[in-house]
């Protein structure tokens, strides 16, 4: 299994920013783990152009529909189209400001699926979930719901993010994370079988180059999904080779 590294730049960058994905190009042209970079939509076309083969790119968010009347959206096919191989579903910043459900995470990721994007599709309790002993129940309910019946090993990836740890400096102890995933892991291979011991499980929540090696250590962890820290390449890419060496 190539891990991977995902950057989500959420509502930040501008032009001025395709220099971080310059310099991730010019310094991982062959890297030792999968590389994505999912930029805010008005960038992902410019930064597509510009990321080389080693470096994938995708979106934040797709629509469920191929087109039509839906202001403000893009469909899973327009970010195949502006060069993006990747899409983000459900993150938790969707479910919480657009209420999203899971029943819309999964007909996101199958429209993703359909147009042959890899969707990672994101799960994770909140911390008033943790504090009362829901956590493995409330990512079991999300995953049952959010991950579609057609998902593969090649093109569906999950991420596990405690709401909590978004962006908050606070992480989980490397226990609970171990403790989640591999409850992901047994989940997922009971309704998938043995493709799903190939699915990639993302860590997200404040990784940053200083915790990653540590947190990429633990089982079933098969790589990051990481916001703050994926904004600038010098940090990313201490995550990328933490990734790489892991
Ligand atoms: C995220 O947005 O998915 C995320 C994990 O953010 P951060 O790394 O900033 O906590």
């Amino acid at each position: 299994m190539r891990k991977l590294a995902a950057g989500n730049w959420k509502m930040n960058g501008s032009r001025d920013s395709l220099g971080e994905i310059t310099a991730l190009a010019n310094a991982y042209s062959a890297p030792g783990c999968d590389i994505l970079i999912c930029p805010p939509a008005t960038l992902l076309s410019r930064l597509s152009d510009v990321s080389g083969p080693a470096i994938a790119t995708g979106a934040q968010d797709c629509h469920a529909k191929t087109s039509g009347a839906h202001t403000g959206d893009i469909s899973a096919d327009m970010v195949k189209d502006a060069g993006g191989t990747y899409v983000i579903v459900g993150h938790s910043e969707r479910r919480t400001d657009h209420g999203e459900t899971d029943p819309d995470v999964r007909a996101k990721a199958e429209a993703s699926l359909t147009a042959n994007l890899t969707a990672i599709v994101c799960v994770g309790e909140t911390l008033e979930d943790r504090e009362a002993g829901r956590t493995l129940d409330v990512v079991g309910t999300q995953m049952a719901g959010s991950v579609p019946d057609d998902a593969t090993a090649a093109n569906t990836v999950v991420a596990y993010e405690p709401v909590w740890a978004i962006g908050t400096g606070k992480v989980p102890t490397l226990e609970e994370i171990g403790e989640v995933h591999d409850d992901i892991r047994a989940a997922l291979v009971t309704r998938f079988g043995e493709d799903a011991k190939g699915m990639r499980l993302l860590y997200g929540g404040s990784v940053k180059p200083s915790n990653a090696a540590e947190i990429f250590a633990v089982s079933n962890v098969d790589g990051a999904l990481v916001g703050g820290a994926s904004l600038k390449a010098a940090d990313f890419g201490g995550i990328i080779d933490a990734l790489a060496a892991s």
